[in-house]
């Protein structure tokens, strides 16, 4: 089963995002559980807690169906130790933030280098810094996300999150996600299912699926190759609609979140409909 839907606003708190995500017809989304471009976020309360899971239940949103993202101010490869410390610190209140939620997984960007260290010390960082949140929570797995490649942003080689994913001691607690969009500018061409049958054949083979935990379908502003993360809806841009159908036919891609995180919202509903349009 396909689970298909949106990152979907939290505002008011996290408990209205389930039901931003029926409003769209969806059965999966995705949410900050804390502003994100913020340091510091008050403690969720019990009552939201207790609203967003009876809201889950009541519409039938499991774990497997959430993807939660963390904050944008997060870097885990951080070169210099008092920043990192303060990622590192953040990243663990994300992932506390999953415990209690009954979540089971949280979705980063592995992190940037900033030209002041190599990538494989940098890659190194970031799976240190997973291993340590890691060791501090349970039942949350840390999902490393695909990008674009913009500036010094690690991860944009299916080989920088096979690295990472080798440094880190709980294999079981670890998974990526792969963003269609990140993944066309940072030069994979996805744009016909030629190419994306032979490109996912080597993300399994370089990566694994039994790793994937979860998918951002995007449309590209940018033209391949070009490391510019510029999301677009699933019909515009350089994209084309090919991968979406490729995606949506292949088992390999069932029983995780695969959210849209494309600029116009007010067509998200469609963009559901367009894809469930695609299953075989
Ligand atoms: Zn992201
Ligand atoms: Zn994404």
């Amino acid at each position: 089963m396909k689970y298909i839907g949106a990152h979907v606003s939290a505002s008011g708190g996290v408990e209205n995002a389930p039901l931003n995500a029926v409003e769209i017809g969806a059965n999966a989304f995705a949410l900050f559980t804390k502003n994100q471009r913020q340091w510091v976020a008050k403690p969720l309360s019990a009552a939201s807690i207790d609203a967003f899971k009876a809201n889950c239940a009541k519409h039938g949103f499991g774990p497997d169906q959430i993807l939660p993202h963390d904050s944008y101010l997060i870097n885990l490869g951080h070169p210099e130790a008092e920043k990192l410390e303060k990622s590192r610190a953040a990243f663990l209140d994300e992932m506390q933030r999953c415990e209690q939620l009954g979540l089971n997984r949280l979705n980063f960007h592995p992190g940037s280098h900033l030209k002041q260290v190599s990538e494989s010390e940098c890659l190194s960082t970031i799976a240190e810094s997973i291993n340590r949140a890691l060791d501090q929570t349970s039942g949350v797995i840390a999902v490393i996300e695909n990008t674009a490649g913009q500036g010094s942003n690690l991860g944009f080689r299916f080989e920088h999150l096979a690295e990472i994913i080798d440094q880190v001691e709980d294999k079981e607690r670890v998974g990526v996600c792969i963003d269609t969009c990140h993944s066309f500018v940072a030069g994979y061409d996805l744009s016909t299912s030629e190419s994306a049958s032979a490109i996912f054949e080597d993300f399994d083979k370089t990566v694994g699926f039994k790793y994937l935990k979860g998918m951002h379908l995007n449309g590209s502003k940018k033209e391949l190759g070009s490391r510019v993360d510029r999301h677009h809806s699933l019909e515009q841009g350089f994209l084309g609609l090919d991968v979406f159908k490729f995606i949506m036919a292949d088992e390999r891609f069932d029983g995780i979140p695969m959210v849209l995180e494309t600029i116009d919202e007010t067509i998200w509903d469609e963009e559901i409909e367009l894809l469930r349009s695609f299953e075989s």
